[in-house]
């Protein structure tokens, strides 16, 4: 039935929220949504990214469909750098 769009995991990447990020390297704090992994700073403009928190989206197997291919290819492309 809705089993798929229930998946808890998934919820803060679906439904995005803004998060706090400090920069590295001139302490600016950026805001920066929750399904993203890199951004640039507002501060020195350089690219900040941050370790993604460990999400069912690695080994699920419907994480594909569950979050869309678009999404999904965006995150593993971040997660094997
Ligand atoms: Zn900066």
């Amino acid at each position: 039935m809705a089993l798929k769009n229930s998946c808890p995991g998934s919820r803060e990447i679906r439904t995005p929220y803004p998060e706090n990020i400090t920069c590295f390297w001139c302490d600016t704090v950026n805001e920066i949504w929750s399904d993203e992994v890199e951004m640039v700073c507002k501060g020195c403009k350089k690219t900040i990214s941050r370790d993604m928190k460990p999400t069912c989206i690695e080994w699920c197997p419907a994480a594909k469909e569950c979050i869309g291919a678009e999404k999904y290819e965006r995150l593993m492309k971040a997660k094997r750098k």
